[in-house]
């Protein structure tokens, strides 16, 4: 390899750097042509997810929410989200009709990554200790009405088969979590018995994925809301369909007519989808192989992981980092989408956030500002494929609910969405939302619209909790 390396010249570098650059770009290409063959892949799919369970990759699951709130719900209820890194506790106080949110507040932790592969005592032993935590904080500053069993909204974000309202066994995990005992496990008595453990005196009235949980607090402050797509660590989205068009509910046909769906889009796949052979890598190595695909192309866990899987190349391939291969390169996920997306925006002339992150992160210096340029170039490729394909997965659902016509009947379609990707990743977000209008055509432009609602899962989460709780039940 020496040898190879020093007769290859400066110039014949450069063409070479050039040329993988290119050949990487051209297959991770999103024509408009592609993303409607996807959007249609996922219309089938969500057909026949519907259809049967385990129809398809799509696994379509059932919320058991069959109303979204309306705005009366009333009273104090708490939520919890467990599902990136950091999982938040909350307490909302909502004041019916007239009040909406009243007041609102969180405490965050995050959860130590040991826990993540641990047991799922361990994991939920910690969260309850977290909850204990607040409670005690709470009962310091408000007096609580005596008698009252705290009532949770449980923001699940994994794939769970749902039972009812509030109770559902963990079908796998995703993203970093990969707890082999909590697989098949009913995750609501998971967490009930360690309250109890912990003597936490609070009741599990909703387990709901996060999508759900931004569908009901994006429609809580919107009617026109009827789907919720989340882009963070994680990718999923969530809709609301006709009850009627969901061969695989047997039970009873709500009063509603509806039903929230958890589509789980991050485990769609298709022969569509751009794949390089960086992503057969990414997903050969990862906690979950051959499952989640579209997730690792489009999510904020991966995007930062792919951009080092091709720097790690160019510099085996092309020394493009000199005569060594920088160590810290080789580490997995070292390379976070946080640092990708602040060098894909790096706006000054001589690119100093990229130098910076270069050096801070990977320990590599003196890099030519022709070789940022590069950097960004790959950040850009990378990035764009992601939203682009999000944009095509939001065309499929749009499709199967025929709401990517417009018809110019001045129908609104409100689409909630929340997650740190879409939140902090500007050229994503933009690409994402232009992208959906490309697809749709300008005439419908005005029909579609985006909405970040922050932490929607967690109001939505105790808003779920309203409308479900022992309280209502009782005196309904
Ligand atoms: C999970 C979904 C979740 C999404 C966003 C995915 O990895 O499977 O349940 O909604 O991440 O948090
Ligand atoms: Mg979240």
């Amino acid at each position: 390899a020496l040898l190879v390396r020093q007769r290859m010249r400066s110039s014949g570098r450069w063409a070479r750097t050039r040329a993988l650059v290119k050949e990487f770009e051209e297959k991770c290409g999103t024509p408009e042509a592609k993303l409607k063959q996807i959007a249609d892949a996922m219309t089938v799919e969500m057909h026949a997810g519907l259809a049967s369970e385990g129809g398809s990759k799509l696994k379509m699951l059932i919320s058991f929410v069959d109303n979204l709130p309306t705005g009366d719900e009333e009273g104090v209820f708490y939520a919890l989200d467990l599902g990136g890194s950091n999982f938040r506790v909350l307490r909302v106080e909502l004041g019916g009709r007239k009040r909406g949110v009243v007041h609102q507040e969180f405490a965050e932790a995050s959860i130590p990554p040991a826990l993540m592969s641990a047991s799922s005592d361990a994991l939920f032993d910690y969260i309850a200790e977290k909850l204990a935590e607040f409670v005690a904080d709470e009962e310091r500053i408000y007096e609580q009405p005596s008698g009252k069993e705290r009532e949770l909204g449980f923001t699940f974000s994994f794939p769970v088969m749902q039972n009812s309202i509030n109770s559902g066994t963990l079908i796998r995990w995703t993203k970093g979590f990969s707890i082999d005992d909590a697989v098949g496990q009913d995750v609501v008595a998971e967490l009930t018995k360690a309250l109890k453990r912990k003597g936490v005196d609070m009741r599990v009235a909703a387990l709901i994925n996060d999508t759900i949980g931004t569908l009901a607090g994006g429609r809580h402050s919107d009617p026109d809301v009827t789907m919720a797509v989340i882009l963070g660590t994680g990718s999923n989205a969530a809709y609301v369909e006709r009850a009627q068009a969901i061969p695989k509910w047997h039970g009873p046909l709500p009063k509603s007519g509806e039903m929230a769906i958890n589509m789980e889009w991050g485990n769609f796949r298709s022969s569509h989808l751009p794949l390089t052979e960086y992503d057969y890598a990414m997903d050969t190595e990862s906690l979950n192989p051959g499952e989640q695909i579209f997730e690792k192309l489009i999510s904020g866990m991966y995007l930062g992981e792919i951009l080092r899987r091709v720097l790690l190349s160019l510099a085996e391939e092309v020394w493009f980092f000199g005569d060594e291969i920088p160590a810290k390169l080789k580490i997995p996920y070292i390379l976070r989408t946080p640092e990708m997306s602040a060098m894909h925006q790096d706006i000054s002339s001589d690119l100093k956030v990229v130098d910076e992150k270069l050096k801070s992160i990977l320990e590599i210096s003196h890099t030519s500002l022709k070789k940022r340029r590069v950097v960004i170039e790959l950040c850009n490729i990378i990035a764009t494929r992601g939203a682009r394909l999000a944009a095509a997965g939001i065309l499929g659902v749009l499709k199967k609910t025929g709401k990517d016509t417009g018809k110019g009947n001045g129908e609104k379609t409100m689409i909630a969405m929340d997650g740190g990707l879409y939140e902090h990743y500007t050229e994503y977000r933009k690409c994402l939302e232009n992208t959906v209008f490309e697809l749709l055509g300008d005439t419908t432009k005005s029909s579609v619209v985006f909405e970040h609602f922050n932490d929607g899962s967690g109001i939505g989460a105790a808003l779920l909790a309203a409308s479900h709780s022992l309280y209502l039940e009782e005196t309904s």
